[in-house]
């Protein structure tokens, strides 16, 4: 043959039993078939085999594997984001005249889907106070589909009742999906208490260096398993091999990583609960965080993310002095790596409470705790 045609041969040349420790990164989108007979484009690859790299490749599914293993559920999808896999729960369970629930706490872009898309499908989701509990009884509706947890909340750090609104969502046959990116999957056990599903931003402590976006959303019941396997085919929600080989080994890390950031960043709640500028600090393991009693009572653990508002005399203008005055924590959005990042949130309201420009919100990275300290200190002294 043409050494044209020869340079296309699949063949492998090199031996095939190399056995390393790591999970090797497999690219590709078609997969090949002994016979035309064994053609098939069925999304589901654990049972009937691999059919095309949309739906799974051996290093994808090896992360949704372990990720399964992680929050003990029975079946893992890896999607491109955290947000894409809102996206995938949301299509899995409303449709066209569906009501949902999300409360005010929920992840900003979450809300924006609400407002956005999902109102333009005639999907009507309604915001709830996340402290509301079993009060979510008379939220509920003929037509509601879906009820959003997200605890602690994003930004103003809300701790959920959740299993008292699990148990009004079951009573009345509602699905109660939770946002489990703070906990990592690990700190708040989703299925022990009775979350249908969860997913997670893996972009924040399973990737762990900021380097990485992917999402993922876990089920355990088989219904809701086939829902979502038809909306994730359909939107084809195709993850990077790459991006998966590092998810795999952040989880390698993740036990060391939450170990010493919860020790650093509860240590770093506790000075800033002693400062005279601060206010309040919104750490779920601290009391002074609205739901403190539902962390204490369902979590294992606290990570590295909370907020503090400043007091009434700090002018807006000099919080943004003071973010501006640290220099190892960076201003920057995510969380969940290992550099520490500091953002004020101008706009930031929830009914009945609005902070006024005055909140600002941390995540501790790996430093050394007694510098980040040091930082925020100078920080303070300039205002
Ligand atoms: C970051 C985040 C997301 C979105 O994750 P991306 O991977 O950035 O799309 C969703 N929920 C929460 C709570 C988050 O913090």
């Amino acid at each position: 043959m043409d050494w044209r045609t020869r340079l296309l041969d699949a063949t492998p040349q090199s031996r095939r039993d190399y056995r390393s420790l790591a999970t090797p990164v497999f690219r590709g989108s078609t997969v090949v078939f002994d016979s035309q007979s064994k053609v098939s484009d069925d999304w589901e690859q654990d049972k009937s085999g691999y059919s095309y790299g949309l739906y799974g490749t051996p290093t994808s599914l090896e992360l949704a594997s372990r990720i399964a293993k992680l929050e003990q559920a029975e079946h893992t999808f890896i999607v491109p984001g955290g947000q894409a896999a809102i996206a995938l729960v949301y299509f899995a369970f409303c449709k066209a005249g569906s009501h949902a629930l999300v409360p005010h706490s929920a992840y900003g872009p979450n809300k924006e889907m609400a407002v956005g898309l999902l109102r333009g499908l005639n999907i009507d989701v309604e915001p709830y106070d996340p402290l509301i509990g079993s009060g979510i009884a008379d939220l509920i509706r003929e037509n509601t589909s879906l009820i959003w947890c997200e605890s602690p909340g994003s930004v103003t750090m809300e701790v959920q009742d959740v299993p008292a609104i699990v148990t009004e969502a079951h009573r009345r046959g509602v699905k109660v999906a939770l946002d489990n990116t703070y906990s990592a999957g690990v700190f708040f056990d989703a299925f022990a208490h009775g979350i249908d599903v969860s997913m997670q931003a893996l972009t924040k402590y399973i990737g762990g260096h900021s380097d990485l976006l992917l999402g993922s959303v876990s089920v355990n019941d088989e219904e809701s398993y086939s829902a979502m396997g038809d909306v994730y085919r359909q939107l084809g929600l195709a993850v990077s091999p790459d991006d998966c080989s590092l998810a795999l080994r952040g989880l390698q890390t993740l036990p060391v990583r939450l170990d010493q950031l919860e020790r650093s960043t509860l240590a770093v709640a506790q000075w800033l609960q002693a400062q005279e500028a601060v206010e309040s600090v919104y750490h779920p393991a601290l009391p002074s965080c609205p739901g403190h009693e539902f962390w204490k009572r369902d979590f294992s653990g606290s990570t590295s993310v909370f907020s503090f508002l400043f007091s009434e005399n700090i002018s807006q203008e000099s919080v943004v002095t003071f973010i501006e005055s640290l220099s190892l924590f960076h201003i920057g959005l995510s969380w969940g790596g290992i550099n520490s990042l500091a953002v004020v949130y101008p706009d930031v309201e929830r009914p009945g409470k609005d902070y006024k420009g005055r909140l600002v919100r941390l995540n501790i990275g790996l430093e050394t705790t007694e510098d980040l300290i040091n930082d925020l200190q100078r920080a303070f002294s300039r205002i």
